[in-house]
């Protein structure tokens, strides 16, 4: 700045002998958001009535105590609820893809008094009164990348950029997992494809990455990496960044969310992830931690403490969420969680819409409703904290704009994207049906009707296409091609 500048400035300052307030002093209950949950809050859950803080805070404490049975969760919160709701929880899971699997900080968090509307419930724990039908478009792996798989564990679909499936557990099983094909141990309803943890699996992942010189940023997953040993962060960390051609790895865990204490109390698997990331910095390659909160009640002291931890050794966390019908659907919800993230230096990076997964019907919700968020949610923050809503295209068309798409037939329901980056052709995202009037949805009940209904939201995107292309000085035929 030259010294005018400087001097402009003072002159100005002498001027003005009082503060004028613009805008409105705000409301304090719109900072809620710094409000985090902190004190004994476990000690109201039977089960953990007599747990002190600094057992609650051991991650041993919560991975040797983690739920892993129905019977066990529902004698955790005997008392807490009614009888009736043991038999809807058991009715739940015999119809879930996920298995049960709930930390005690996880299942502290919930509102048993209320725990029908409770958003942490509906995520982790399916009641069978609640289920709806799935779409009749829905598959095991709507986002196809067991077919964007060369090697067991990998996925290759964008072209610089691979996902690596390191191992098939996480520290907590979600209803909505995209990959109930993988992970998790096997249900009633699905017999999973395995994907242990490895070292000769893994040389193979590794060979691969090695032989793409296009490839540059690796997304680390499972599964969860929260689950892999401390040597285990450190020796794929290390492999990978002595790559010459990898740039940037991901970490992607949603434990800060299910289990932070982790990051407080297990020193050895902090020390080795703080590792790779200094031995990153040393090579001048990027490494990051992506996590998954949803809801603002997912955040806590202890979150914040552990985030703090992360963020002192230089380490940056991002957050990837999915929009949740009766979980963050709303715009006070999610302008909540995007604060409260930002005020926990967690980067709110993406919000998904729903895939289409099985048994979740009743979670998810319509793209207007994501639109309709995202552009109240837009603006709220500053632009680097401010979510990307996407829709992970069915059928591997990877992450396209919330709004990007060529035609959306909202009546029935189809979305129609495009995806020319990553694959030519055509792929159809369907809001659920229980969201449309009731003509559509007897259309839907209608096995005969589907391809119509189809073919009319194609119709349509292939004439607003036409009618864009010849408005535009790029070549975009490299857009069409099937339906996938
Ligand atoms: S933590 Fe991630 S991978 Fe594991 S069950 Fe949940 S959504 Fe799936």
């Amino acid at each position: 700045m030259s010294t005018d500048n400087i001097q402009i400035g003072k002159r100005g300052d002498e001027q003005q002998s009082e503060i004028k307030h613009i805008r409105p002093l705000v409301d304090p209950t719109t900072l809620s958001h710094r409000e985090l949950l902190r004190g004994d809050f476990w000690r109201k859950i039977p089960a953990y009535k007599d747990v002190d803080s600094e057992t609650f805070l051991d991650h041993k404490f919560q991975m040797r105590n983690t739920i892993t049975s129905v019977e066990k969760l529902l004698s955790a919160v005997q008392g807490l609820v009614p009888e009736s709701f043991y038999d809807d929880v058991a009715d739940g899971f015999k119809h879930s893809p996920m298995s049960v699997r709930v930390s005690p900080y996880l299942l502290s968090l919930i509102d048993w008094n209320n725990a029908y509307a409770d958003p942490l419930r509906k995520q982790f724990i399916p009641v069978g009164s609640k289920l709806l039908p799935d779409h009749p478009k829905l598959t095991l792996d709507s986002l196809s990348e067991q077919e964007d798989s060369p090697v067991r564990g990998l996925t290759h679909r964008y072209r610089d950029k691979a996902l690596f499936l390191t191992l098939d557990t996480c520290p907590v099983y979600c209803r909505f997992c995209t990959r109930s094909y993988a992970v998790g141990i096997d249900t009633d309803d699905v017999e999973k494809v395995s994907l242990k943890a490895r070292s000769n699996r893994w040389d193979l992942v590794f060979q691969y990455i090695s032989e793409r010189p296009e490839l540059e940023d690796i997304v680390i997953s499972g599964g969860d990496s929260y689950n892999l040993r401390a040597s285990q962060i450190r020796q794929i960390g290390e492999t990978l960044l002595n790559m010459t051609n990898i740039r940037r790895i991901r970490f992607a865990t949603k434990g800060p969310a299910v289990m932070p204490q982790k990051i407080l109390t297990d020193h050895d698997w902090v020390r080795e992830l703080t590792w790779v990331a200094n031995h990153g910095r040393r090579l001048h390659k990027e490494v990051v931690v992506h996590t998954h909160f949803n809801h603002p009640n997912e955040i806590t002291e202890i979150t914040r403490d552990a985030m703090n931890a992360l963020y002192e050794r230089g380490i940056v966390i991002r957050n990837q969420s999915v929009l949740q019908r009766g979980v963050n659907d709303t715009v006070d919800e999610m302008r909540e969680l995007v604060r409260r993230l930002s005020y926990c230096n967690v980067q709110p990076y993406y919000v998904y819409a729903h895939d289409l997964v099985s048994g979740v019907e009743d979670l998810r919700t319509t793209i207007q409703t994501g639109m309709d968020i995202e552009k109240r949610v837009r603006g709220d923050v500053a632009g680097f904290n401010t979510p990307t809503f996407v829709c992970d295209a069915p059928g591997g068309g990877g992450k396209r704009q919330i709004h990007s798409f060529e035609h959306y037939e909202r009546a029935t329901g189809i979305s129609v994207y495009t995806s020319p980056a990553v694959k030519g052709g055509f792929f159809l995202y369907f809001d659920p049906v229980d969201t449309l009037d009731e003509d559509n949805q007897a259309r839907w009940a209608d096995a005969a009707e589907h391809q119509d209904m189809v073919d009319d939201a194609m119709d349509n995107a292939r004439a607003n296409m036409a009618v864009a292309a010849k408005a535009s000085s790029i070549d975009t035929s490299d857009a069409d091609g099937p339906v996938h």
